[in-house]
């Protein structure tokens, strides 16, 4: 294949072709290395500052106050579904709240459930998750061990375009939303993402985590799932994923430099959803959106059409067009268009055009 395609992954995901650009030519020698980035030592003073300038780009995007840590793991999102309940839930009297949206809600307190007392808040599963709760559908309890709540669910596309109020510190799966427009951090005792949906390539999850939360790890707790050996090592207890964390590095350069902020990449993600959105709206005899208008996903679209033969003939003119990876996950069917920080306004064009022409050439 000559020609790269719009790429609607849900993940791993699009980047911007510029960090692309910056990993290939630095591949062969790292400037001031002699060895590319995954030859060198994670203790080097060059991947120190590598590291260092991630963590810092990304205290600056996201405002992360200074009773906050930063720290790059592995395992994914999935090994902090296990984290968090033991290291916040072990030993606290009051159980954990979870806000269940969708299917990533469902595993994240499936693995708390195997460490202690857990409370479904809300539970959407009746309509197959394709609403949030409204006002008033939550009661927090101020006794809890922390309220987990997932800012996007990925596979129904349902996504909070606020942060919550919890008077119990709150925990967020932001994997699929991280940095897609400010936060207001001092709302949350830990927010986490993997990278490799918003923010990077595979093999490292960032945590956010508030510093008095450190106090609730036990030492019995082994080494590598312990947040204060990642904390006191500066996210080096043991080898980093280096490339993962250059890479993260690169994107939030580009956030920054080329984007211009958060704020700015949040209007583009806007501006980029309403395309689609306005398409399905539009068409709603062909297009019919999985969520409820309040509750829709800038950063994933779902929708069916009529029936599968439609669908399967929808996927196969995208292709044509060049545009990948629009069929939906098994659970919700249909189509789903992952439109990330990194898919360019072009590519949604492309989308929203061919989604048109479908719509008038079927009807
Ligand atoms: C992809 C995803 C996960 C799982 O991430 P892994 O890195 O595969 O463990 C968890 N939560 C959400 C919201 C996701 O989109």
């Amino acid at each position: 294949m000559e020609k790269r395609l719009y790429n609607f992954s849900a993940g791993p995901a699009v980047l911007p072709v510029p960090v692309l650009e910056r990993i290939r030519d630095e591949m062969m020698c790292l400037p001031g290395c002699g060895a590319s980035v995954m030859e060198i030592s994670h203790r080097s003073k060059q991947f120190i500052a590598i590291q260092e300038a991630a963590k810092q780009r990304l205290i600056r995007l996201l405002g992360v106050p200074d009773d906050y840590d930063v720290l790059f793991i592995q395992g994914g999102s999935r090994l902090q579904f296990s984290m968090i309940p033991m290291n916040l839930l072990r030993g606290q009297a009051g159980p954990a709240q979870y806000v269940l949206t969708g299917s990533w809600g469902k595993y994240a307190i499936g693995e708390a459930k195997k460490e202690g007392a857990t409370e479904v808040v809300y539970d959407a599963g009746a309509t197959n998750y394709d609403r949030l709760p409204g006002d008033g559908e939550l009661a927090f309890r101020k006794d809890a061990a922390y309220v987990h709540v997932t800012s996007n669910e990925t596979i129904q596309g349902v996504q909070f375009q606020h942060d919550l109020q919890t008077p119990a510190p709150l925990v967020c799966d932001s994997s699929s939303d991280f940095m897609y427009r400010p936060v207001d951090i001092s709302k949350y005792g830990l927010l986490y993402a993997c990278a490799q949906k918003n923010a990077g390539p595979a093999g490292v999850t960032v945590v956010v985590i508030r510093k008095d939360l450190l106090a609730r790890s036990q030492d019995s707790l082994p080494g590598y799932l312990n947040y204060n050996n990642h904390a006191k090592e500066d996210s080096m207890w043991n080898t980093p994923p280096t490339f993962a964390i250059y890479v993260l590095g690169l994107v939030t350069e580009w956030l920054e430099s080329t984007v211009g902020g958060l704020v700015a990449m949040h209007k583009i993600n806007l501006e980029k959803a309403q395309l689609v959105y306005d398409v399905i709206d539009k068409h709603a005899t062909m297009f019919q959106g999985h969520s409820q208008k309040e509750s829709r996903s800038l950063m994933n679209v779902t929708f069916r059409l009529p029936n599968e033969d439609l669908e399967k003939a929808f996927l196969s003119e995208a292709q044509a067009h060049g545009l990948d990876s629009l069929k939906g996950h098994r659970s919700v069917g249909g189509i789903r268009a992952s439109i990330y920080n990194a898919m360019p306004i072009d590519g949604v064009r492309a989308l929203a055009q061919l989604m048109n022409d479908f719509a008038a050439k079927h009807s």
